[in-house]
């Protein structure tokens, strides 16, 4: 599904650059439910972003899904991003002006499906991660685990080809953390492809392999004994 091959990106900061990925080989396999670790400032984000088209790198080669990223202008980046991929970001970026619905019927706005078709399939992933009741709430009358749960079920409603998750769990508390996990490990058991970026262990080891960056380096890349939650 993914094929990076010598990937580098720099960011340029006036006459300085900083050369944050450092020739990345990275291949996932459809259904791989794949943790990036590291500490903070090693590269994590960017490599995810550039794997989700919301950044370009500089030099080597993107596949996805057998298609090779290169520049692309926004509207192309952005079709392909509605049409292949979900995120989820650590501060959920809901939308706090539209209700629970109309923020997991977003994507199928995008994908010009039409107002009946996509409530109707909203609430389905709505229930599907247990929320169908809070529908017609604002996200600010939410706790952060049922944001998340919301996230998810937006991520979901596009039918992406992979799921991107930055730090899904980093606001959390740790029952919270769990119970997301939970569900995100469903997600993949259902066949979804995942990448998820963490700085914690217990939640990489929640994933089936682990690829460790350090200074933009990979430096491990291991299956691990997936641990259930
Ligand atoms: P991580 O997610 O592992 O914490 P990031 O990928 O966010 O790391 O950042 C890697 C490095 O790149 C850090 O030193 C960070 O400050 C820098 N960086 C990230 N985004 C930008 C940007 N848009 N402009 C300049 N520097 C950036
Ligand atoms: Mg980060």
């Amino acid at each position: 599904m993914i094929s990076i091959k010598g990937l580098n990106k720099s960011y340029k900061m006036g006459k300085n650059s900083l050369h944050v990925l450092k020739g990345i080989d990275l291949d996932v396999e459809e259904g791989e439910f794949v943790a990036i670790m590291g500490s903070s400032g090693s590269g994590k984000s960017t490599l995810l972003n550039i794997i989700g088209m919301l950044d370009e790198h500089d030099s080597g080669t993107y596949e996805l899904d057998n298609f090779r990223i290169e520049k692309l202008n926004e509207t192309k980046a952005a079709n392909y991003r509605n049409k292949f991929l979900g995120f989820i970001f650590q501060s959920y970026n809901l939308i706090n002006f539209k209700n629970v619905l109309e923020n997991v019927a977003l994507p199928l706005y995008y994908q010009k499906v039409n107002r009946s078709d996509r409530n109707k399939i909203a609430l389905g992933y709505l229930e599907r991660v247990g929320l169908g009741p809070w529908a017609n709430h604002m996200p600010n009358e939410l706790s952060g685990g049922q944001k998340q749960r919301v996230a998810i079920a937006r991520a979901l409603a596009a039918k992406p080809k992979l799921l991107l998750a930055d730090e899904p769990t980093g606001a959390l508390d740790t029952t919270t953390s769990h119970e997301v996990m939970r569900l995100i490990q469903e997600i993949n058991d259902e066949g979804k492809t995942i990448l998820m970026v963490t700085h914690e262990d217990d939640i990489a080891n929640m994933c089936k392999r682990i690829v460790r960056l350090k200074d933009g380096v990979i430096i491990s890349d291991t299956k691990v004994n997936q641990v259930r939650v």
